[in-house]
């Protein structure tokens, strides 16, 4: 089921909603349509709808506000559901969180320190260090911002498409 990208009122990227939800949002005047879905049509009992395929707020802004939750798949997200040790695509069921300074080391539970890796990786670091445990991490780990969770969750469900409006992000 196609998705849609839903911008704010300044144009930065808020979220992914179902094409329904959009459908409504465009018949209730709240969005403006950027961008169509080629040859898709949707069919209602007397009408033949283009989907949209990015919309934007017309009248509403949403505040940014929250910061991203530190969790297992938002960690996930951010390494772009890859082992940051030997490269393994994971799944959200083979992946695991790994303490880069381990937590019996007082190694903090915050973005800074944690990287998604393979139930094999994590096992061989175990509470090791880096350089004990000689394992180097493919990419320095940051605090991701909503957009950029967004953009990477859009880029893993293949809608390239999209990539455009993540420019600033
Ligand atoms: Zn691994």
């Amino acid at each position: 089921m196609k998705k849609v990208l839903l911008l704010n009122k300044n144009g930065e990227p808020l979220g992914m909603i179902p094409w329904t939800r959009a459908l409504s949002l465009v018949f209730r005047d709240k969005v403006q349509v950027f961008e169509y879905y080629e040859g898709v049509a949707i069919r209602s009992a007397r009408e033949v709808h283009a989907l949209p395929s990015v919309v934007l707020l017309k009248h509403t802004f949403v505040p940014y506000g929250k910061r991203v939750g530190l969790n297992k798949r938002n960690v996930l997200v951010r390494d772009g559901f890859e082992c940051q040790y030997c490269g393994k695509e994971l799944s959200e069921s083979s992946a695991t969180v790994d303490h880069i300074i381990p937590s019996c080391n007082d190694g903090p539970h915050a973005w800074e320190n944690v990287v998604a890796a393979c139930k094999r990786c994590n096992n061989s670091k175990a509470s090791k260090s880096l350089d004990q445990a000689n394992m180097k991490l493919r990419s320095r780990p940051f605090r991701p911002s909503k957009a950029l969770l967004l953009r990477q969750r859009a880029a893993k469900l293949g809608y390239n498409q999209w990539m455009p409006y993540f420019a600033h992000t």
